[in-house]
């Protein structure tokens, strides 16, 4: 059986460079980059090597990037330690109802702990309007956190007009940039932003690796105690082979991005295009361009996403939804629900997430499999059937 991965918003394997560096480092080069001897200095020298790839893959500086074990790190560093950094100035975080739950959760541990937090709304392809940024900031905001682009739905968020309003106002902002990374142009610069959070594992680097940007000057309070590595930021003994596969990664990813997500777009354009066209009652989540390249999210009415997951897995197609059963309740995501979709939508989503290894042939294969799977749920659905007495 064929087997296709397009669920490369949950993991990418990793690319090849990526492995080869990383098992010769592993093999050779063991040193604690804190210890001052040639061993320290060796395995020191790979980890500002790889910072300043990551760096230059999103115009920082290298002393602006801070390792960490990945994204959900860094968005937690981002807002507590600006939170606890600012509390003197103020205690209000304004950040999005759609946000990763790295960025949410991080923020209803805050509002449990006296800030108070404003979750905004977003329109129905997932935008926050930049408008709605500056109406919500008060003389007691210190921070704004808008993710980039959504991992569900793809839709890219506004974030230099929101960077425009924060500069204005003196808040800092933040961004969570994992699933942007080496899929579209990422510049701190150009985005206005203040602090950015990476993950290494999106863009074919290893798992447990990411890193924060904090620009120059920006104030943090450490959440984690002890040695003071990554400039007294996150102590730690370093994730020296993660750094290193991350730098790897961030380098071919910035290498290869313009030609890699042109493909993966021409792909998704043809497998969103077929969906919709061959299957009936089928609608695009998301904005129609305002989206990532590799993502298509799309709504078959009347079945599950559940039962579409399970049975794509059947013919050997991994995929993912955000109806999908977590906690044992059917409920759909945060993010479908703030969209505002009906209910027979926002019960049969579907994510398809391309990446590297996709061709032609694996989206012939998906839409054929989901055309029969879609017919064959329907059967079982009581809603699509006329109702006998
Ligand atoms: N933020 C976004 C938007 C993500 O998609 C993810 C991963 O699913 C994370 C944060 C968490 O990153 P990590 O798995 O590196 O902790």
């Amino acid at each position: 059986m064929r087997k296709v991965y397009l669920d490369h918003a949950a993991t990418t394997p990793l690319h090849p460079e990526v492995l080869s560096l990383m098992y010769e480092f592993m093999r050779d080069t063991f040193g604690n980059p804190s210890s001052v001897h040639s061993f320290g200095r060796e395995a020191k020298k790979f980890i500002e090597e790889a910072r300043q790839k990551v760096a230059d893959l999103i115009g920082a500086k290298p002393e602006e990037i801070y390792f960490t074990s990945g994204g959900t790190e860094a968005d937690n560093i981002a807002i507590i330690g600006t939170a606890m950094a600012r509390r003197k100035k103020g205690n209000h975080i304004i950040t999005s109802a759609i946000e990763h739950h790295a960025v949410i959760e991080t923020c209803e541990y805050l509002a449990k702990n006296g800030f108070e937090v404003t979750f905004l709304p977003v329109d129905k392809y997932g935008i926050v309007n930049p408008d709605d940024v500056a109406g919500a900031i008060r003389k007691e905001t210190v921070l704004v956190t808008i993710m980039h682009a959504n991992n569900e739905i793809g839709t890219i968020q506004p974030i230099a007009e929101i960077g425009r309003i924060t500069r204005e106002h003196g808040v800092a902002l933040h961004s969570d940039a994992v699933q942007t990374l080496a899929k579209i142009p990422v510049n701190v610069d150009d985005l206005g932003v203040d602090l950015l959070s990476l993950s290494a594992h999106k863009i074919y680097g290893p798992k447990g690796i990411g890193a924060l940007y904090a620009r120059k000057g920006m104030r943090l309070q450490p959440i984690m105690h002890g040695g003071g590595q990554e400039r007294k930021l996150r102590s730690g003994t370093e994730n020296t082979p993660g750094i290193v596969g991350f730098g790897k990664a961030a380098e071919v990813g910035g290498r290869e991005m313009e030609q890699e997500s042109a493909r993966v777009k021409g792909l998704r354009d043809k497998l969103i295009g077929r969906v919709l066209a061959e299957i009936p009652s089928v609608t695009l989540n998301g904005h129609p361009e305002q989206r990532l390249p590799n993502n298509a999210n799309v709504s078959i009415a009347l079945v599950e996403g559940e039962s579409l997951v399970l049975s794509l897995d059947l013919e050997g197609v991994a995929v993912s939804s955000g109806s999908a059963c977590s906690s044992g309740s059917l409920q759909p995501s945060h993010v479908l629900k703030a969209l505002g979709l009906p209910h027979e939508m926002m019960h049969g989503s579907l994510r398809m997430t391309l990446g590297r290894a996709n061709s032609e042939e694996d989206i012939d294969y998906v839409v054929e499999a989901l055309k029969k799977i879609a017919v064959r749920l329907r059967s079982f659905s009581p809603l699509a059937q006329p109702v006998h007495s």
